[in-house]
């Protein structure tokens, strides 16, 4: 499994990013191996930077489903533009294909809808790329029962792509901007993993990736996935450990559990988390940027050890840091030896 960090953010927090990173790591001018962006929202000269870096950075452009769930754009007006952007960037590594995202409490009819004009995306959006692009393309599959997943999931084949991309999570916060885990978006994320499985299609996972969702996508056949958690976390003074997810070190949050030098300092032991950014706690609190690369690199590390990490490992270490996550990994299993079982046609 693999990260892509999200990167829409300003041109000039990329580059103090990137100039920390160097400080910290001499002759390394750029921290990032995957990224995903939005091109139709990107920030004054970000996607430059990254066409830049395209030889170490593997690009995913993203769709900006977001905005199309805000009203901010319309799927036609974003659709037609993305075509263009993607044609004359075909550079980057993925595309995401335009689509209207399902929130939670979205009606019955409205879901029906929105997986509606989202699924006329996959026959009508692929039309006219060549096939070295097409099979970049990543089309989103939304849905809230497992009825729907199955019904997008067989219209997006059309699209001939390499992989799919799973985007049927809650959502929650601020304009149902955050994602997050329930058991039911677990079983219909078993429903997409098994199908792709099936197929031998690669997974992407949009807008999820704390250290702890992370243990738990990593069994459940998914390939890569994108997030902006990390650098979020850090706004709010959140710093990331494995397995255990966000702790607020400022005291400035109140979502997410203090922890004093001490406790952070025997966490960070315990867990077996090692990166440059946290050696110094007070430079830790004091600055996000420092916050920001610690979590990122506590997910680059993470992303590597769990690739050697048997799942009983990883149920025992969620088991003892965080038992809510270590209840999903068990569910995903479940879910996925009962698909396994069950005959298809
Ligand atoms: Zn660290």
């Amino acid at each position: 499994m693999e990260f892509y960090a999200s990167l829409t953010i300003n041109r000039c927090h990329l580059i103090k990013l990137t100039q920390i990173w160097a400080q910290y790591h001499p002759g390394q001018d750029f921290p990032f191996r995957r990224a995903i962006i939005s091109p139709l929202f990107a920030r004054n000269g970000v996607l430059e930077m990254l066409y830049q870096q395209r030889k170490r950075c593997k690009v995913m452009f993203d769709s900006g489903g977001f905005h199309v769930q805000q009203g901010r754009i319309t799927l036609a007006s974003a659709s037609r533009r993305l075509r263009k952007l993607y044609s004359e960037n075909a550079w980057a590594n993925r595309f995401v294909l335009p689509d209207t995202p399902v929130v939670s409490g979205d009606s019955k009819d409205k879901v029906a809808q929105k997986l509606r004009s989202t699924r006329r995306q996959y026959r009508s959006f692929p039309a006219g790329f060549p096939e070295s692009v097409r099979r970049r393309l990543l089309p989103v599959v939304h849905g809230t029962t497992s009825q729907e997943i199955g019904s997008s999931l067989e219209v997006a084949q059309f699209v001939g792509s390499q992989g799919l991309g799973f985007g049927g999570f809650a959502t929650s916060g601020p304009n149902s901007g955050v994602n997050s885990f329930t058991p039911n978006t677990l079983r219909l994320l078993s429903v997409f993993s098994s199908f792709c499985e099936q197929k031998r299609l690669r997974t992407h996972i949009f807008g999820i990736g704390g250290p702890a969702s992370i243990a738990v996508l990593n069994y459940a056949h998914v390939h890569t996935f994108d997030s902006a958690g990390w650098i979020r976390a850090a706004a709010y003074g959140n710093a990331y450990l494995p397995f255990v997810g966000a702790l607020n070190v400022t005291g400035s949050s109140n979502s997410h559990r203090f922890v004093s030098r001490a406790e952070f300092s025997r966490l960070r032991k315990w867990t077996g988390h090692k990166c440059l950014f946290c050696q110094d706690h007070g430079v830790l609190m004091e600055s996000w940027r420092h916050r920001a690369l610690h979590n990122y690199s506590t997910l680059s590390q993470a992303v590597q050890d769990l690739k050697h990490t048997p799942v009983s490992v990883a149920l025992e270490r969620l088991h003892v840091f965080n038992p809510r996550f270590a209840r999903y990994l068990q569910l995903i299993l479940d879910e996925r030896a009962r698909l396994a079982a069950t005959p298809t046609n």
